[in-house]
């Protein structure tokens, strides 16, 4: 099967110019100017942008959270995610407290299997790890699983303590394994939680009001310090405050390898949306919560400066009607999470480069090639190169639209950006060669979606 996609404007996170691909069933064979070939398929893209697939590395399809889980599968979420141009994702698999890794990890094999429709990666929450734990650590790296995540918060569920989070970073440090950390005071936050309730604050504004941004400070500070001792690098996961930035700032100008990503809830969103009337504000209880904007040009400030590195989405949606209304009376039962895997692009794209925050390359580095590097991918996925696979994204730098729940893909009953205008949307995209959104329509089977064995953190650092 050969495809050729013609007359493109070609960007990477280097790169820019005007090409055209030949695609030889699921990899880049040719690129050059005016091919003349014999295909089977030929893509027109002039006057359209040809980026390399999306990567959205933090996504909860199906988590179980709250007596309830993410209402997105692997299949509708994964369609979601092609619909917006994202063409790998790399979700958490949970080990809980009792269950070895593996056991962890299998049970996320079986909720993706046969379902995704592009390729998936998995990232381990990490809940217990005892010394005699560590080999079966290296045995999930050598199956393709090079990155942990530990929790600082949610105390008696996910929280780690200092000890399990330094022997971990030592032990992934040592095998070019990487730990991502939700970094947030989550036992003081617990106590000021404790306290509203007491006083009767139960709305869900106050989810925002008892984690503030000095706690995911603190956690940021200690999770770099600890893995300074651990000589071993680490990845703060939806970075959301100046405060916490700052922290990553300093340790990158000392040329520590901290790295960092944001998410766009944290750059287009605020504090301030809390205060939709009624119950609306359970829209966006999310952890970290929703800042004062304030926080928002730092945010972007640091992306253009690469003290933060990657844009994910964190994408973890309830529906409002019955999994957000279940904590109608009491903010602490309201699920934690937002949908978001389908509207990163278009946002970031928006936000960023039409809007003249970031550069065209930049904004292809910052949702694609990154995380393929840090997270053990790149050059199989992250760019457009000869040997690369064919993950690429036809998108128009000129149409507009209307983000709105009507037109989104996601199993979710609202969208957090609805009635938001941007210009920019995803026209055509191909997986491993293969194309699965054309004309508005998804034209793969899932299934279709591979397992992503990943490697070592190939980060500079
Ligand atoms: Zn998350």
């Amino acid at each position: 099967m050969k495809t050729l996609i013609r007359n493109g404007r070609v960007v990477t996170a280097s790169d820019d110019y005007h090409a055209d691909i030949l695609i030889e069933d699921e990899v880049v064979t040719v690129i050059g100017a005016k091919l003349e070939l014999e295909v089977d398929h030929v893509i027109e893209a002039a006057n359209r942008l040809v980026i390399p697939g999306g990567i959205d590395p933090h996504t909860h399809m199906e988590l179980p959270f709250g007596g309830t889980q993410a209402s997105d599968d692997f299949r509708t979420g994964t369609i979601a995610a092609a619909y917006g141009g994202t063409t790998s994702i790399i979700d958490f698999a949970v080990q809980y407290q009792g269950q070895s890794l593996l056991e962890g990890l299998d049970n996320w094999h079986a909720k993706a299997e046969g379902k995704a429709a592009i390729d998936y990666g998995f990232h381990l929450i990490t809940t217990e790890l005892v010394d005699r734990q560590i080999e079966e650590m290296y045995t999930v790296m050598d199956e393709g699983v090079t990155s942990f995540k530990l929790f600082m918060a949610y105390p008696g569920v996910f929280l780690v303590d200092d000890a399990t989070i330094f022997r971990a970073m030592s032990a992934a440090g040592k095998r070019g394994g990487l730990i991502c950390m939700h970094a947030e005071n989550g036992v003081v936050i617990n106590e000021i939680i404790k306290r509203a309730l007491q006083e009767g604050r139960t709305a869900p504004k106050y989810h925002a009001l008892t984690r503030p941004t000095i706690a995911e400070a603190e956690g940021v500070h200690r999770a770099i310090a600890i893995s300074e001792m651990a000589e071993a690098p680490v990845y703060i996961v939806h970075l959301s405050s100046t405060d916490a930035l700052n922290q990553v700032r300093q340790a990158r100008d000392r040329g520590l390898p901290a790295f960092a990503e944001t998410c766009p809830q944290y750059l287009f969103l605020s504090v301030e949306n809390y205060n939709e009337p009624g119950f609306e504000g359970a829209k966006y209880v999310m952890t970290p919560p929703l800042r004062e904007r304030s926080n928002q040009d730092e945010l972007w400030k640091g992306l253009k400066m690469d003290d933060l590195q990657v844009i994910s989405t964190d994408h973890c949606p309830f529906c409002f009607k019955e999994q957000k209304e279940l904590g109608l009376t009491d903010f602490t039962k309201i699920p934690n999470g937002a949908p978001g895997v389908e509207n990163r692009i278009p946002l970031i794209f928006n936000g960023g480069v039409i809007e003249n925050r970031i550069s065209l390359n930049r904004f292809v580095e910052l949702t694609s090639t990154a995380a393929a590097k840090i997270f053990g991918m790149f050059p199989k996925k992250g760019t457009i190169a000869v040997g690369s696979d064919a993950d690429i994204v036809i998108f128009d730098p000129e149409a507009e639209q209307t983000i709105s729940v009507r037109t989104s893909h996601m199993n979710v009953d609202y969208n957090p950006y609805e009635g938001k205008k941007i210009r920019g949307a995803v026209v055509t995209v191909l997986s491993r060669g293969r194309v699965i959104i054309e004309d508005g329509r998804y034209k793969g089977r899932p299934g279709d979606g591979q397992f992503l064995k990943r490697g070592a953190c190939a980060a500079d650092f």
